[in-house]
């Protein structure tokens, strides 16, 4: 596979910004749900800073960073690129260990022979998406965070190489990188006047060349239900199962909710 003139920027980046834990949480009181997205947020700001971005700034409070790459050309619209920084919860961040595969040849990947831990392509068929390319992995024990990292990595790469070469027209880019995407928490706390584009793109998941451009509400509730424990020999007319309450608070509910077949 013909490797492009940014391979190796974006390679690096991604293996750095991966070696940055920025798990997100599900249960938390603080924003962002963990303090440790800002050790990236920190990165990329002194990053943007070094290539020549614009109106470099981190929200210190929401932990949300901003940046602009100029216009080079009069008369052209601003648009958005925004990512995030943080990765799921559902698996170790920490101490993540990537590493490059190189020429991929379609087979089993040994991730970590100590573990005993392989990626299939059995379990993985899009791994077959990606026969003759190179892969950047991890020791099987944590996420790699590509998502969104990945994305990271090619919007400042982006940036960089429009910033070096002014010679190219194009209208301002606002960037923003956000925190908590993984939790619900997407653009919540992006300052749309600060951002300063009317139109953006998330760059997140999915396969090359693949577009959305519609989405449906997938936010979520936490509902707790607390019954009453009393003795038995004392409960009728007392106590209270929470297992009823669920089931009435479920009953009330219109049940035809779209379902999104
Ligand atoms: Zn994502």
């Amino acid at each position: 596979m013909e490797r492009t003139i940014f391979y190796e920027q974006v390679r690096d980046r991604l293996i750095r910004y991966a070696r940055v834990d920025t798990q997100s949480a599900r249960v938390s009181d603080t924003v962002p749900t963990t303090k440790k997205q800002f050790d990236l947020a920190y990165l990329l700001r002194d990053e943007l800073t070094a290539i020549g971005a614009a109106d470099v700034w981190l929200d210190e409070e929401k932990c949300v960073l901003y940046g602009r790459v100029p216009a080079t050309a009069a008369g052209g619209m601003a648009f958005g690129l925004v990512t995030h920084m943080d990765t799921a919860p559902d698996a170790p961040g920490a101490n993540c260990r990537p590493w490059v595969l190189e020429n991929y040849d379609g087979g089993d990947i040994l991730l970590n022979g100590e573990k005993g831990i392989v990626m299939s392509p059995r379990e993985f068929p899009n791994l077959k998406n990606y026969v003759g390319q190179d892969l950047i992995l991890t020791d099987g024990t944590t996420l790699l965070g590509g998502d969104d990292k990945a994305a990271i990595a090619a919007v400042m790469t982006m940036a960089e190489h429009l910033l070096k070469h002014p010679e190219l027209p194009h209208g301002p880019i606002a960037l923003a990188f956000t925190p908590d995407e993984e939790v619900g928490g997407l653009a919540r706390d992006l300052d749309l006047d600060r951002f300063g584009a009317k139109v953006a793109y998330t760059l997140d998941g999915d396969y090359l060349g693949y577009y959305e451009d519609e989405t449906f509400n997938a936010s979520h509730a936490t509902v707790l239900f607390r019954g009453r424990s009393v003795h038995t020999g004392t409960a009728k007319g007392i106590m209270v199962n929470a297992g009823d309450l669920a089931a009435e608070f479920v009953s009330l509910l219109p049940p035809s909710w779209p379902r999104w077949t």
